[in-house]
């Protein structure tokens, strides 16, 4: 998780860069709002910790800015007392806001609400699917039409890279290397066998073909209409 922290006061900077790093972040620092919005635009960060009183341009036009191009969790700093700013900060589109002075493990509380906010679970992929063909990750359990395929340790780590990849051609080299850790020796049928497995047990008990053979190239997991 990247991080970028605007924040004009150095020290107060370079101790929340300290502290944010031990807690895993990867964490950069502008000391005033026109670098923080050059480096926020040049990068793709997780979060912005933005400070709202810094020299030149303030915390509220840099937020402005931020706003017009990107919907970077933006958590902002305000002195106490500045009411009226802690509202328009939250009107123009930060998403929390924090009064200074405060303990670190509340700025590193409210940080982590945010990103989860941001990546709600349902981004982590955890079953995969093509047509009848359905992948629990977690569960490692494959079915086809709800009937249960077992499938050994290889033959499950091939079908989910096929799967996660379907409609790409995948060639007997990357397969090798990717299943297998194996640096692909030719004369290895390996991975022949290995589909010829997998496709006995994944397409030959049902009447639609997912694995198909692209000849000279590799193996293809895909719905095709004429199958
Ligand atoms: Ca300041």
């Amino acid at each position: 998780m990247q991080l970028l922290i605007v924040e004009d006061e150095v020290k107060l900077a370079l101790y929340l860069q300290k502290g944010l790093r031990e807690e895993g972040f990867t964490v950069d620092v502008a000391n005033d709002g026109v670098t923080g919005l050059e480096a926020a635009s040049q990068h793709r960060y997780d979060l912005i910790v933005l400070d709202g009183m810094l020299p030149g341009l303030d915390g509220l036009a840099v937020l402005a800015a931020l706003r017009q191009s990107q919907s970077t969790p933006v958590l902002m700093l305000t002195a106490r007392g500045e009411v009226e700013d802690r509202v328009r900060g939250l009107r123009s589109g930060a998403d929390d806001y924090l009064v200074k002075p405060f303990a670190f493990p509340e700025l590193v509380a409210r940080i982590q609400v945010l990103l989860r906010r941001a990546s709600p679970p349902l981004a982590e992929v955890t079953v995969l699917r093509l047509a009848d063909l359905e992948v629990d990750l977690i569960r490692r359990r494959v079915t086809r039409a709800g009937q249960r395929v077992d499938l050994t340790n290889k033959e499950f780590n091939l079908l989910t890279l096929l799967l996660r990849r379907q409609g790409a051609v995948l060639s007997r080299t990357e397969l090798a290397a990717q299943v297998w850790g194996m640096n692909f020796d030719s004369e290895t049928n390996i991975v022949d066998v290995a589909v010829r497995r997998l496709r006995n047990k994944l397409d030959q008990p049902f009447e639609q073909s997912l694995l198909h053979t692209v000849r000279g190239m590799g193996y293809v997991l895909e719905i095709r209409a004429d199958a």
